[in-house]
């Protein structure tokens, strides 16, 4: 089965990989499919390398195009035919359903899924299943930056304007971010604002190649980049550079902030977080004395336990300086998975239904269950974050079968090696995937899906612009798309498949996202087809699309942005004799996410072979460790061992490694699973650690 439609020799169409969704056209040719870069508003004719080299997995010999499955546990995975495995699949998730209820079956998702997938995926759990169980991998990506943004502007659209308006800042500050590496062709839009004579200022443990090439570069310790805010607002109180009108105008309490950050002495915060004072003064004042100043997080300042009141910090910072809403200002978050922003949008969250609605909501339950054609009543109750999801498999609390949608967490959870086990303990795991993937390694059963340039579907980028993915060429013989995946399993297990059509699927979503927060009624694919995508909100098919919000007003019940006090508390794990490093973790130019595709194509394995540590030469010099003496990792959780990559760049009393290798360089066998009380992000970016010799 594939979809119907004629074959084109040529697509315009974005990357499969980050948030930038870097605009590309493909070309079948008598060597393979040959990529080129497009010009696009987001990337304006760049691409990084592994931009470059998508398609190469498109006929990688280690493509997977018949499902396996496993005959006993500890078994080999062995080739199936599809209706052998859809009824294995079926079968075991009736028999765990039958004795333990719906809640025992568990659905995982992920943030590079088109939009229409990750609705139809919450659909699947929610309607055919019944499972409050879904959630999914950008949980672990953008969820305190969400989460801050909902309850202060109201609404949370990674960036409120284009791309395009960092080139028109006069000041960028950067936290956390490190786009020279993780998104190339962004750097396009800041070499603008360097032209212009403006200021890019970064704050980053690492002086990573984004801070290289800062005209200030803040290098804090890990998780002290809230004290840094609140220093930072702290200064442009007592200078006098609060924009009060706006203050007066456009937002509510703001004074408890004041209050709160008064004690933010920066003499004080500079013993904490190591930052001159000197340097915080000249950022403050550089924010304040621009015209026009956007500040921007990213994985650095949310993957903490306290990741949402670190972005709130820097969100009560931009609207004390009067920034959102004025154009060529305001604040943003750098969204990583490519679908990052549509993914958490449309109902494979666990407490969110499509149109990025709360699932507790009445309302909301009424309107999306009309859409479904179910009693409101019959829709499941909010489920519970990624990590608790996972973390409770297979124990009397949690599910004991899981379905796995384009996601890889062996590699990327948190303390992975607990969620292997948790995986090891399930009666049924599925992964739908199209490569055998560490998670796929596991499965009782895998089922080879398509890629990105053999199907259609809608993206959802950094800036909440929504862009058309365009099919090359049908799946190869033996592969099927992940919404014929649902539909036949829909089918076996209640008698009503689910539609195949991605387009189709896209309608139902403009319907169901109706007159919620992200809004898609008025985006049509011929309407995004004729223009460079279009912004949601955008609910009427003849009216225009928001490329900028908060102009005017906030959406907000009285209109208004909200202040939250927050105050700084140490790390969940700090450091002490026995761990007495920070260690850090993130990613590589070469690597997307798990790197499961990444490290199958030969040019980026090449240019990033294997994982590493990174530490300070001091540090090595103490250790007696020198450049590639293979060091081991040791957290509470567990090690990693790699070689030493040394390096002046890093703090001395912090550690580094990337997070995209699995066995022992697997950097999450250290992390620590803490997670934020109102994001359930983990605190990936920092925990205690020792380093030695292996
Ligand atoms: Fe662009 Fe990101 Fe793809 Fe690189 S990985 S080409 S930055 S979309």
């Amino acid at each position: 089965a594939t979809q119907p439609g004629v074959r084109p020799r040529e697509a315009a169409t974005h990357c499969p990989y980050c948030a930038l969704q870097c605009g590309m056209v493909l070309r079948d040719s008598a060597v393979g499919v040959e990529v080129a870069p497009r010009d696009f508003p987001t990337n304006r004719g760049g691409l990084c390398q592994k931009g470059w080299t998508a398609a190469e997995l498109l006929d990688h010999p280690e493509r997977l195009t018949t499902p396996l499955l496993r005959d006993r546990p500890g078994g080999e995975l062995r080739p199936a035919g599809w209706d052998e495995a859809l009824d294995r699949v079926a079968a075991g998730l009736r028999a765990v359903a039958d004795r333990h209820g719906p809640d025992a079956v568990a659905v995982f998702g992920g943030g590079g899924l088109t939009n229409e997938k990750a609705y139809a995926l919450g659909r699947f759990a929610r309607v055919t299943l019944g499972t409050r169980h879904v959630d999914y991998n950008g949980r672990w990506c953008m969820s305190s930056a969400a989460a801050a943004g909902n309850r202060a502007f109201g609404v949370d659209r990674g960036l409120p304007f284009p791309l395009a308006d960092l080139g028109r800042a006069d000041t960028l500050l950067l936290v956390g971010a490190n786009p020279a590496e993780t998104m190339p062709p962004l750097m396009r839009h800041v070499t603008d604002l360097r032209e212009r004579g403006g200021r890019l200022i970064v704050v980053d443990p690492r002086a990573t190649a984004t801070a290289r090439q800062a005209d200030l570069h803040l290098q804090p310790l890990p998780g002290t980049d809230l004290a840094v805010a609140n220093a930072l607002l702290h200064i442009a109180l007592t200078e006098g550079h609060v924009d009060r009108a706006y203050v007066a105008a456009r937002t509510t309490g703001f004074d408890e902030v004041r209050r709160t950050v008064a004690g933010y002495w920066p003499a004080a915060v500079e013993r904490l977080s190591g930052v001159p004072v000197a340097d915080l003064e000249a950022t403050a004042r550089a924010l304040a004395g621009a015209e026009r100043a956007i500040i921007l997080t990213a994985r650095g300042a949310e993957q903490h336990a306290k990741g949402v009141d670190t972005v709130t910090a820097f969100v009560n910072l931009a609207l004390a300086l009067g920034l959102p809403g004025r154009p060529g200002s305001g604040y943003g978050c750098l969204t990583g998975q490519g679908n990052g922003q549509g993914g958490r949008e449309h109902g494979q969250k666990a407490d969110q239904l499509p149109g990025y609605r709360r699932i507790d909501d009445p309302a909301a339950r009424e309107h999306v269950a009309g859409v479904w054609g179910v009693d409101p009543a019959t829709l499941p109750g909010p489920g519970v974050p990624a990590y608790q999801l996972l973390d409770s498999l297979g124990t009397d609390a949690g599910a004991r079968a899981l379905l796995v949608f384009g996601s890889n967490p062996v590699v990327s959870a948190p303390r992975a090696a607990r969620i292997e086990s948790r995986l090891r303990d399930l009666d049924l795991l599925v992964v739908a995937d199209f490569l055998r993937s560490e998670t796929a390694e596991l499965a009782d059963v895998v089922l080879p899906v398509a890629q990105w340039a053999e199907e259609d579907g809608t993206m959802t980028n950094l800036e909440g612009r929504v862009l058309r993915r365009r099919a090359l060429r049908q799946p190869p013989a033996g592969v099927r798309t992940d919404l014929e995946v649902l539909s036949a399993l829909a089918g076996r297990l209640t008698g009503a498949p689910l539609p195949t059509d991605p387009r189709e699927v896209f309608e139902e979503l403009r319907r169901a996202s109706a007159g919620g927060p992200a809004d898609y009624a008025g985006i049509t694919w011929d309407r995004i087809d004729a223009d460079t995508g279009v912004f949601w909100p955008c609910p009427d098919p003849d009216g225009p699309d928001r490329p900028r919000l908060f102009a005017d007003r906030f959406p907000t019940p009285d209109g208004r942005a909200r202040f939250h006090p927050v105050t700084h508390r140490p790390a969940a794990e700090p450091v002490c004799a026995d761990y007495p490093l920070h260690f850090t973790t993130g990613r590589v130019l070469a690597h997307y996410q798990s790197g499961a595709q990444t490290r199958r194509v030969a040019a980026l394995r090449r240019a990033a072979p294997e994982g590493f540590v990174e530490l300070h030469p001091d540090l090595a010099a103490r250790l007696g460790v020198t450049e590639g003496t293979p060091v081991r990792v040791v957290s509470r959780r567990g090690e990693l061992r790699a070689p030493a990559r040394l390096s002046p760049t890093i703090r001395p009393d912090t550690v580094f490694a990337p997070f995209h290798w699995p066995g022992a360089a697997r950097a999450n066998s250290v992390t620590n699973d803490a997670v934020d009380p109102v994001s359930g992000m983990p605190e990936f970016k920092v925990c205690a650690v020792r380093v030695e010799p292996a």
